[in-house]
């Protein structure tokens, strides 16, 4: 085990850049994280790893510890589900393919989207294609960036409570695994899985799927997380408290995408010295 000195907290364990949904490139987000006095962060962006080399960089030139991860897009029930996943082979093959597939459908989606959209408002993909870095894995947040930018709506949350709805006729559903194939995906690649925002405004997943994900390799929960409710975070607990399970605590950063601060909930030194001593996909660098 490496010397806990070396990744002494505080840490923040998902964090969002330009790979994916945030609004910074990932040496930005790094910086932002040890302006607010961190000393661990890890990259999180949706589906895909392609941040890390540059998060890396960053952090080591700051002092930092940076944290590999992603967050793996799973949906149960036409409910979709979030699963943070650490320290993985970033070749995997079976996790790659999952995480081709998954970006290339946002891909369609976000095509069908911006149709349906452009009968009723004045834009155009071209305008999401302004509002996504190259290669970025492709969210409603960058349509409701055009929309902002066409003057349609205030901010992102505006549109993600009007047009970007599930409830609205202009959703589409994107591909995503059932959560228990995405844990053994990352589980397989010798990560550790933990489901991001468990306890949210959709409620808890039923006990028995937890407990399958359980069976399948998930390492724990991030009950630290602010679109948490604490009623199902106690329950979570519980469960953590008996099956010694990992609990970690993070901000969700997406730089001027949401109110979302790095360090306004970070993670144990403890827990996070058991999420590294758990991974054998790939390990932290350290400064
Ligand atoms: P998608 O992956 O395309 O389904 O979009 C979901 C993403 O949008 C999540 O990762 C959130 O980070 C982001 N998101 C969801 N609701 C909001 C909101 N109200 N304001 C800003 N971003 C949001
Ligand atoms: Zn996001
Ligand atoms: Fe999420
Ligand atoms: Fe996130």
């Amino acid at each position: 085990m490496p010397d806990r000195a070396r990744f002494e907290g505080p840490s923040d364990l998902h964090l969002h850049s330009t790979h994916s949904d945030g609004t910074e490139p990932p040496a930005q987000v790094m910086a932002a994280a040890h302006r607010t006095g961190l000393r661990t962060a890890a990259l999180t962006d949706h589906d895909t790893t392609s941040g890390w080399a540059e998060a890396a960089e960053a952090t080591a030139s700051l002092g930092m510890t940076f944290i590999p991860g992603m967050e793996l897009s799973a949906r149960h029930n036409g409910r979709s589900v979030h699963v943070l996943a650490y320290l993985f082979d970033p070749d995997d093959a079976a996790l790659v393919a999952m995480t081709d597939r998954i970006r290339s459908s946002r891909l369609d989606r976000a095509r069908v989207m911006a149709e349906r959209i452009a009968r009723d408002y004045d834009l155009h993909w071209d305008d999401i294609v302004a509002q996504t870095s190259d290669g970025a894995t492709v969210g409603r947040p960058h349509i409701a960036d055009a929309l902002v930018a066409r003057g349609v709506v205030r901010d992102r949350a505006e549109a993600f409570s009007s047009i970007l709805s599930p409830g609205a006729a202009y959703y589409v559903a994107l591909f995503a695994p059932d959560p228990v194939t995405a844990v053994s995906l990352v589980a397989g690649a010798g990560g550790v899985p933990i489901i991001a925002h468990p306890a949210g405004r959709s409620g808890l997943l039923p006990m028995p799927l937890l407990h399958e994900m359980l069976d399948a390799g998930l390492g724990g929960f991030e009950l630290g997380h602010r679109e948490n409710r604490e009623s199902g975070v106690r329950v979570l607990r519980r469960l953590c408290d008996e099956r010694d399970l990992l609990v970690t605590g993070s901000s969700d950063y997406h730089g001027l995408g949401k109110p979302n601060q790095p360090g306004e909930h970070t993670t144990s030194d403890d827990m996070l010295a058991r999420l590294i001593a758990r991974a054998r996909g790939s390990a932290p660098v350290y400064a």
